[in-house]
């Protein structure tokens, strides 16, 4: 399956591609991450694109849309993917219906996850991901301390640094302006389905994998 999914910053997004991607056996694709491994390895565009993240600002859609070219065209994309991250802006959504012409490709769904902008600070500032396994885990819902190790693989887990008061301040702003004109572009297409994404993860991911399942029908 290709699925994209939609939502502002702090939505649940990336908790919720890393169990549909086990599930359908697709691999998660998240710019996100991509960019920050690319900064933790030192590259010229992860330095360049962590001050661009670190400023809840995005990265410029030409970079973007050259990498998520490249990805999709890898061997473990050939039978499906869960875009996280991508696309951000309407250009990049566009060049994302071109390249899916290009390739030959099928868009299968469009999970649009809504919270409030209240509920997006609170989960953002109290989010931590691990530096060992890469799973994300929040004060609000794990029981975590200041110490704690990932409950999971007992690695370092850190607060990313653009999930601070005034980045995510900055990432809504960039949010409403330019990604959420994004969803009126998918629901011209009949693709765009909203899920719920407020309550407890697995009930999240219920409700997903029963979007999924009508919108097979
Ligand atoms: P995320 O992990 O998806 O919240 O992304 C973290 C940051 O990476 C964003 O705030 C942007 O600075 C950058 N980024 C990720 N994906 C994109 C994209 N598709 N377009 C532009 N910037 C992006």
């Amino acid at each position: 399956m290709r699925i994209i999914l939609l939502g502002p910053p702090g939505v649940g997004k990336g908790t919720q591609a890393k169990l549909l991607s086990e599930t359908l056996h697709v691999p998660h694709v998240s710019t996100g991450d991509m960019l920050r491994d690319a900064a933790a390895a030192g590259t010229e565009l992860g330095r360049k694109a962590k001050i661009t993240m670190d400023a809840g600002q995005l990265v410029s859609d030409d970079t973007m849309i050259g990498i998520i070219r490249d990805v999709l065209q890898m061997d473990k994309c050939r039978h499906g993917f869960i875009l996280d991250g991508f696309p951000r802006t309407i250009p990049q959504a566009q060049a994302l219906t071109r390249l899916f012409d290009e390739l030959h490709l099928r868009l299968d769904a469009v999970i649009n996850m809504e919270i409030g902008d209240e509920e997006v600070v609170k989960r953002l500032t109290s989010r931590r991901s691990c530096k060992r396994c890469g799973k994300i885990f929040n004060f609000l819902t794990d029981r975590l301390t200041d110490s704690s190790n990932c409950p999971s693989c007992g690695g370092e887990l850190y607060q990313r640094d653009d999930d601070k008061p005034d980045t995510i301040r900055a990432r809504l702003s960039v949010y409403a302006r330019s990604t959420a004109p994004v969803k009126s572009y998918y629901e011209q297409t009949g693709l765009l389905v909203h899920a719920d994404a407020s309550g407890s993860i697995e009930k999240i991911n219920r409700a997903i994998l029963a979007l999924l399942n009508s919108s097979r029908d």
